[in-house]
């Protein structure tokens, strides 16, 4: 398993691909498959949505929940903070102890305060929760692809994720980027040395795994999971996209990747 460090080794075909011999122009056409982590490999948002509800418990103890605006608040605090803390369960704690801070006018207490500081801390210590078949499915198409891991959030928090969840020995390389938009795929694919209409990335989020992807030239297979983060639902793709797959759970991945290349 590698962090983010070029190795041309890793990135050469082997295995089943390379012993099938002629191969047609069809099944050149994706050489690389990109996998999300969070929601995608393992439960996420859950958590997040768990930390969310615990946090309007508290500061409902000084401020009416019900009111829409206490909900969105903390939504817009988030928006407004991705530039400067990133995605992951650091941030959204920053911002929901700034956030109570403002609803309450500053009335919160500090144990108040370092409540919300646990809520964000639990989050960041939960165990690693596979999906359903998922550990089979990227075993499976790691024997047919050569498969690259790509993910957004606290570093730490991810390389943890990575490491515990037992997954990391599947992947060619693990990138932990701090935005999933078209500059940081282009660039991937540059130090991958693959070209974007010959990779498939397969993940939970229209916005960050398929569409600039597809944006890009490239393949996604969009696998959604129960709940998105509401930051995430947005996303200009039109459906029935010809080169998005739509599927509903792991086992379901090889197909739609071998559609495409025609096996
Ligand atoms: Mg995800």
């Amino acid at each position: 398993m590698e962090y983010s460090q070029p190795d041309a080794r890793t990135m050469r075909g082997r295995g089943k691909r390379d012993n099938r011999g002629p191969r047609s122009l069809v099944a050149e056409m994706i050489e690389l498959v990109g996998f999300d982590a969070d929601d995608t490999l393992w439960r996420s948002q859950d958590y997040f949505d768990a930390a969310q509800a615990a946090y309007e418990a508290v500061i409902g103890r000084y401020v009416d929940i019900g009111d829409v605006r206490v909900h969105e608040q903390l939504l817009e605090t988030e928006r407004r903070n991705i530039a400067l803390y990133g995605y992951g369960a650091k941030g959204m704690t920053l911002s929901m102890l700034e956030t109570a801070i403002a609803v309450t006018g500053e009335r919160i207490s500090a144990a108040d305060l370092h409540r919300i500081l646990q809520l964000g801390r639990d989050v960041l210590q939960h165990p690693v929760e596979l999906l359903p078949g998922i550990r089979e499915a990227v075993a499976a198409v790691a024997r047919e692809f050569r498969i690259v891991l790509i993910t957004k959030g606290d570093l730490f928090h991810q390389e943890r994720k990575v490491r515990d969840s037992g997954l990391g020995e599947l992947f060619h390389r693990i990138e932990i980027v701090s935005e999933k938009d078209p500059p940081t795929y282009a660039r991937l694919f540059e130090e991958f040395g693959v070209p974007a209409e010959r990779f498939a990335m397969i993940g939970n989020s229209m916005r960050s795994d398929i569409e600039p992807v597809v944006r890009l030239g490239g393949y996604g297979v969009h696998m959604p999971y129960a709940t998105t983060w509401a930051l995430e639902r947005e996303h200009g793709l039109p459906d029935g996209h010809p080169r998005v797959a739509q599927v509903s759970h792991g086992s379901e991945i090889l197909g739609a990747l071998r559609r495409w290349v025609g096996r």
